[in-house]
Parts: C-alpha cells; structure tokens; sequence
C-alpha cells in the first residue's frame, strides 16, 4: 500500500508542481530562463500518468508551471483531463482537491481566462514586480525601458480583469498576484505594489529574494526579510496576522481596514514567503515534475540528482513502476536546503552548492 507515503522527516506528499515548459516569454533577472527546452518533452498522456501517480501517493494539490505555463499549447487540454482525477467535496480517499496555474499574466486574454476556467482550474496567481514602467520593464528583464514596462503593465492588469470575469474570485483566494522584491532593486515598489492589489481586490504574495538556480547574482544583502515588508506595508495600512496554514509556504494578513482581496473565505489581504529568512522546510510537501520528466524533491535540488521518469513512462512499463519509483523518491527523501542555509550562515561557513536552474525546475 502506497498510499499517504512519507519522508525521512514524516513529511506527506501533498503537492505536485508540474512544469509544461523551460521557455518564457520573460527574462525575470531572479529566474534567468535561457530560452531553451528541454529534449524529450513529456507527452499529454505521460503528464496524466505521473499525476495520477502522484495522486495515488496522497497529492491533493496540482500546480501547473513553466517556465511560461500559457506558452504550452496543450494547457487546457491537461486541466480538463487532470480535472477527472478530481476528488468529490466531502470525500475521502485519494483525488485532486484543487488544480492551479502559476503565470506572468502577460498572454492572459479573456478568451484564455474563460478556457482555462471552463476546463476546471481552480486557482490563478499571476506575477508583477513592480507598479511603474521603469521598475516593471527592470524586473522583467524587458528591453525598451519604461515604455515596455508601461505595456507589460497594462496586460497583467488586464490579465486581472479577464480572470476575474472569467470566474477567479480573490475574495475565496482563487486569484492572486506574486512579486519576487529584492533590497536595493525593487523595494521601492513594496507600497505601490501593495496599493495597487488593494486597489485591484486581490492578494498580494511577497516573495523573498532566493538563490535559485545559479545565475541569479543573489546575494544575502539583497533580500528584504518578510518581517521588514510588513513592517513597511503595515506602518502604511495596519495588518492583522492570519498565521501561515500547515504546509503553505506564505505567513497570511488582513488589512485592518478591510482593504486588499475582501471577505468571502479562502483568501488573504496580503501574504509573505520567507523561505530565507524564516524557513519552512519542516512541513514542505512538494514534489516537483520537469517539463521533460525529472522529479525533484526540493526548489534547490543539484543538477542532474532528479529520478528520471521516462523509462517507467515508455511504453509497455509495468502498470506500478511509476507509482512505486515516485514512491521510494519521497520516502528517501530528507531535504531541508533553506534550513541548512540558514545553519550554515549562523556558523559562518558558506552554503554553496549548484542548483537546478528555476526555469527548469517549475519555481
Ligand atoms: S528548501 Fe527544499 S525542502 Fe525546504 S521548503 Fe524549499 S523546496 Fe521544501
């Protein structure tokens, strides 16, 4: 019986991260994609094979990613297969519980939004790095300055707009917006960017600046702790703590004012992940799948020590050698990176080892 499997640290999978795709239309200097897709893309049905694997282990939670999720042609087609693994209300047993997308919101059409919600996504977070032209075209990587930044702006907005005509609440946390802020580059945008999501009734997600990958030139000075960015918000718009659920990687607020996603359940004013400064490795529940079929268990895996899944999906496999190979990654499992940077800086050793790049590995 596989079933409800655990780590080394008793840790449940709860979580899969499926990236559809290394390519962006982007060029986030925190992520750095470098254009180039993997060989060997998994097929549709060898997608639906790892997450009913996945499923049958105790997942109840499917994030869709890329790289750019909305650059994969098959999306919804995936969503509304993915959709049929989909656990009743009030049951038990094994199933999906939700079905969500991770996008920078820029290929975001309202036709696209009302796709996407007809083929049964439940949840949609989009990314902005800033609320002004210049601070969003540097965020993103864009050539052309303020202007590009200018345009990129208005499509996110209008990406919000589209999503929630299509359906995506925010007040029931079905529609939120992320930025990545990084001292010294975009932290003069924490209170524009917090006014604008309360302007636009959604949640904001501040997100510390990490050492993804490899290239991104991170450095411990340039993150902003997740305590300084409410302190900040908070002097402005006073906060009232909502504590970060089990397994969840973001601590939650209300704005005492009512302002931000409003009432309605499931969703918060404002949230922040600290997965620098205050690590929450001892409940992290997320197994991530590569567009090309490599399973890791941990953000800052080392390149190359993912479980290659493509022979167990070639044709004429044994039936279980998916779900039992998934199953003994997860069982050895034993990672704890973000705690281990944080021990290793407390003792004044460095913590360096190679990454994964972030593109790669679904964020
Ligand atoms: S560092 Fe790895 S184990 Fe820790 S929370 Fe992040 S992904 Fe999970």
């Amino acid at each position: 019986m596989t079933a409800g499997v655990r780590d080394q640290r008793e840790r449940p999978l709860g979580v899969l991260r499926l990236s559809l795709t290394a390519r962006c239309n982007l060029a986030c200097p925190y992520c750095l994609p470098d254009g180039q897709e993997p060989p060997g893309l998994l097929s549709l049905e060898q997608r639906l094979a790892v997450i009913a694997a996945a499923v049958a282990l105790g997942v109840r939670s499917l994030r869709l990613t890329g790289g750019e999720p909305l650059l994969h042609p098959g999306l919804e087609a995936l969503i509304s297969a993915a959709a049929r693994l989909r656990r009743p209300p009030d049951a038990t047993g094994t199933g999906l519980d939700e079905i969500a997308l991770t996008s920078n919101g820029a290929l975001l059409s309202a036709e696209r939004a009302r796709a996407l919600r007809a083929a049964g996504l439940d949840r949609l977070t989009l990314s902005l790095d800033g609320a002004s032209g210049q601070a969003v075209a540097a965020m993103a990587g864009l050539a052309g300055g303020a202007a590009a930044g200018e345009a990129l702006l208005a499509k996110v907005l209008d990406a919000i707009a589209h999503a929630r005509a299509a359906g995506f609440d925010p007040a029931r946390g079905q529609l939120k917006l992320n930025a990545v802020i990084q001292r010294g580059r975009n932290d003069d945008q924490l209170l524009p960017l917090a006014d604008l999501a309360r302007q636009q009734g959604v949640e904001l997600r501040l997100i510390e600046f990490m050492d993804v990958g490899n290239r991104n030139g991170w450095r411990p000075e340039a993150v902003l702790s997740a305590a300084e960015m409410v302190e900040r918000i908070g002097a402005r718009w006073p906060l009232e703590p909502l504590g970060r659920p089990a397994h969840g990687t973001a601590g939650r607020w209300r704005y005492r004012d009512g302002g931000g996603a409003g009432p309605g359940g499931g969703g918060a004013d404002l949230a922040v992940v600290a997965s620098v400064s205050e690590p929450f490795c001892g409940d992290c529940n997320r197994l991530r799948v590569t567009a090309d079929g490599i399973a890791y268990t941990c953000l800052f895996a080392t390149p190359g020590s993912g479980l290659d899944l493509r022979p167990r999906l070639a044709p004429g496999a044994p039936t279980d050698a998916l779900r039992e190979a998934l199953a003994n990654l997860w069982r050895r499992r034993s990672d704890r990176w973000s705690e281990e940077r944080q021990a290793a800086w407390a003792s004044g050793a460095p913590a360096a080892t190679r990454h994964a790049e972030m593109a790669y590995l679904g964020g």
